[in-house]
């Protein structure tokens, strides 16, 4: 069935279309719809902030059905980071409320003269003011858009550190679920929408609902088995942290020594052990990998993940539970990438280091100048902030950093140390979106057992046969 695009000009009107049936046929899922659409829709020369780039939502084929893991969606772009393709993606049941209105691609174009917000409502499709929104976090938007349009509607948003143009803001679906890696969430600032809000519907009917429960079973029959599942089910992605650690894939320092990994792990044990915890996954999902922990303070806030951890547990050295807990908040809250958040921040401590900038705000193991560097990124300034351009710019503006600037093609590099695993090096460095190996979903390095159904050769962190 063709695909179903609405087009959604910020300054003009909407229109619904269906695309080429060869779009559905041809390029499977929402990556391969929103490349098809940035190839034949956008003019080549377009700036990445500018109101003609393209801000592309797409959820995946089964979005929309009471399948669990199926509800999340990608967005896609003209990267500000790289010049090039930019995808994200987000779980959770946004993109299961966007199919369930009838549309497989969101497409939004131009421009709006003040903050708005969409709000897609079966064959309702408003533009309306966010006036009222402009400077709250992304949890406190979502909270607010359901009070006002009723519980059972999806929010996605971005935060402040959007509104004043930090270039690696992130996109925020439901006040819960970050859209990683960086550089949607500074074009969708850029347009003036601070969020999209889609009212959600009954679950779609499936063809043959039988095979697709049988599918789903089997699934999580292998999840239940596997010990990597049962870590991720416990403490979420960070359940690969002792098989990262144990590889050495931790570094500290900008990537200069080996972390501290008892350190990171006594830290990690410590959030793990913490009180209050509530599960927040994906509808349905036996693999609930999305937790809240409580503060000793007894504030709730997210579980850090991997990406979290390697990057300001062992690259800026940060050892204490409760700041990584606020930094998870913060990046959540805020709307920051936190892998590029992490790079940005261990990519300027080392440029202090080697004296080529000359004001000293950082230093390794500091989590409250962290913390402090975070806030003061996502306030609007009458001088811009040299932390939120990315490190892709940054080491365009710090004369003599490039050799240490923790990036390809201006994507930052999540901190996992590719010289640990080679899977994730070949990823990173193939990526068209540049250097994150999370396009390509590379983690089998980091499961302690490869699990049986695997096809050989299994994959080992030692292996190259396979891998490409
Ligand atoms: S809870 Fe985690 S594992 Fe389950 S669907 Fe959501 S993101 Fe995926």
């Amino acid at each position: 069935m063709p695909l179903r695009s609405l087009t959604v000009d910020l300054a003009r009107g909407h229109a619904r279309q269906l695309l080429p049936a060869e779009v559905e046929r041809d390029y499977l899922g929402g990556r391969g719809a929103i490349a098809w659409l940035l190839w034949y829709q956008l003019e080549p020369d377009t700036p990445p902030l500018s109101a003609n780039n393209l801000l592309i939502f797409a959820a995946g084929p089964l979005a929309g059905s009471s399948g669990y893991a199926t509800g999340g969606f990608t967005v896609g772009t003209r990267s500000p980071l790289t010049g090039g393709i930019a995808y994200g993606w987000a779980p959770g049941h946004w993109g299961a409320a966007l199919h369930r209105n009838n549309v497989d691609v969101l497409i939004i174009r131009g421009e709006a003269p003040d903050w708005c917000y969409l709000l897609i409502d079966g064959d309702t499709v408003r533009l309306r003011s966010a006036r009222h929104l402009v400077g709250r976090d992304t949890v406190a938007t979502a909270a607010t858009l359901s009070a006002e349009l009723g519980g059972d509607v999806r929010v996605l948003a971005i935060g402040p550190a959007g509104e004043v143009g930090v270039a690696y803001a992130s996109i925020v679906a439901e006040g819960q679920y970050l859209v990683e890696p960086a550089g949607t969430g500074a074009v969708m600032a850029d347009k003036k929408l601070k969020a999209i809000v889609v009212r959600d519907r009954a679950p779609l009917p499936v063809a043959d609902v039988a095979r697709m429960q049988s599918v789903l079973q089997s699934i999580q029959q292998r999840g239940e088995r596997h010990p990597t599942a049962n870590a991720i089910r416990a403490i979420g992605s960070a359940g690969l942290l002792p098989a990262a650690i144990k590889l050495g894939a931790l570094t500290s320092r900008d990537a200069r020594t080996p972390a501290d990994g008892l350190a990171i792990a006594r830290m990690f044990s410590e959030i793990a052990r913490r009180g209050g915890r509530q599960e927040r996954g994906c509808a349905g999902c036996p693999l609930p990998c999305y937790i809240d922990l409580r503060t000793r303070t007894g504030e709730t806030h997210p579980l850090p993940s991997l990406e979290l951890i390697a990057g300001f547990g062992a690259r800026v050295g940060i050892t204490d539970a409760d700041t990584m807990l606020t930094i998870a908040d913060r990046c959540l809250r805020l709307g920051i990438d936190p892998a590029a958040a992490a790079a940005a921040i261990t990519f300027m401590t080392e440029a202090q280091d080697e004296g080529l900038v000359r004001q000293r705000t950082l230093n390794w193991g500091d989590g409250a100048a962290v913390i402090a560097a975070l806030d003061r990124m996502s306030q609007r300034r009458e001088k811009r902030d040299i932390l939120s351009l990315g490190v892709g710019e940054m080491q365009e503006a710090v004369w003599g950093s490039a050799a240490f600037a923790p990036q390809v093609k201006g994507l930052a590099m999540p901190a996992l140390d590719p010289r640990a695993l080679t899977e994730i090096g070949l990823a990173m460095a193939t990526s068209p979106i540049g250097g994150d190996y999370r396009y390509a979903m590379a983690f089998e390095e980091l499961v302690a057992e490869p699990p049986a159904w695997l096809p050989p050769p299994a994959s080992g962190p030692r292996e190259t046969e396979g891998k490409a």
